[in-house]
């Protein structure tokens, strides 16, 4: 297998991966998008809500809100050593207290750790009147994509490379034009294809002209990866391969108990018939 990044930013990432099939490209996704924790808020306890929402509603808007994550100072409850109970390790509160006329925004929510706070600062919560009252506390812990999509750090897909044929040069003309990706490009007097992971198999140039062929490759992907902002591209990937590779461990593990197990089983048999 074979990994080239191929476009980085703040919140995204693309990458090609060579050797792979569409199993595996599918559990790199669903690895990246289910199976690492990120934070979210989790329980509300409103001390005062005379705004015009349910508190109901307003503790739904708050466990959407992204909270940048920190996987080395914190836990998962099922994991943390208190047993899931909720401890500094595997929580942390935040507070709001707000009176109007103003609009809640996400910054205005004040957190006990400043390393995990809302990403998106002006997200607006709530509008409040004059003289309406909002006061919570609220609990955030780290969770899963698999339980809760607002557990989840990103959205991850995928698409396969285009393998890009010209079988010959008499439509050139027509084919350098019609491409939107503009990888049809005219060398001389010669069609060549520029970038063939830049074709998204539009299929337009096909349709025009039989001298091109568009197939796509069984064992490569273009992986692009969009962050929600509780952890960066590259902390997603590295964190959902890690995920990947301890479940391996653990199979591994399982496999050697059941193997040590059926080989007791027999050794007693033998005996038996001994
Ligand atoms: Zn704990």
């Amino acid at each position: 297998m074979e990994i080239k990044l191929l476009e980085k930013s703040e919140d995204n990432a693309k990458f090609l991966v060579q050797g792979i099939d569409f199993s595996f490209a599918n559990l790199i996704r669903r690895s990246i998008m289910d199976e690492v924790p990120v934070m979210a808020i989790d329980e509300v306890t409103f001390h005062k809500n005379s705004s015009a929402l349910y508190d109901e509603i307003i503790a739904h808007r708050l466990g959407l809100l992204p909270l940048s994550t920190d996987l080395k100072s914190y836990e998962v409850k099922e994991k943390c050593k208190c047993d899931g109970k909720g401890c500094a390790r595997c929580q942390l509160n935040l507070v709001l207290q707000a009176k109007g006329p103003c609009t809640v925004y996400a910054e205005n929510i004040k957190s006990k750790d400043p390393k995990v706070k809302p990403v998106q600062p002006n997200m607006p919560i709530i509008k409040l009147l004059k003289g309406q009252q909002l006061q919570f506390e609220a609990t955030a812990s780290l969770g899963y994509g698999r339980d809760h999509v607002k557990y989840s750090p990103g959205l991850v897909f995928y698409r396969q490379v285009a393998d890009v044929k010209l079988k010959g040069d008499a439509d050139r003309d027509k084919l350098n034009k019609i491409c939107p990706q503009n990888i049809l490009v005219l060398a001389g007097s010669k069609l060549k294809v520029s970038d063939n992971l830049k074709c998204d198999m539009c299929l337009a140039c096909a349709d025009i002209s039989k001298e091109i062929e568009i197939t796509p490759k069984e064992d490569e992907f273009i992986f692009e990866v969009e962050s929600w902002g509780q952890l960066d591209p590259k902390a997603m990937v590295l964190a959902g391969l890690e995920s990947f590779k301890s479940k391996l461990k653990e199979m591994d593990k399982q496999l050697s108990r059941l193997q040590e197990c059926q080989s007791g089983q027999m050794r007693m048999a033998k005996d038996h018939l001994a």
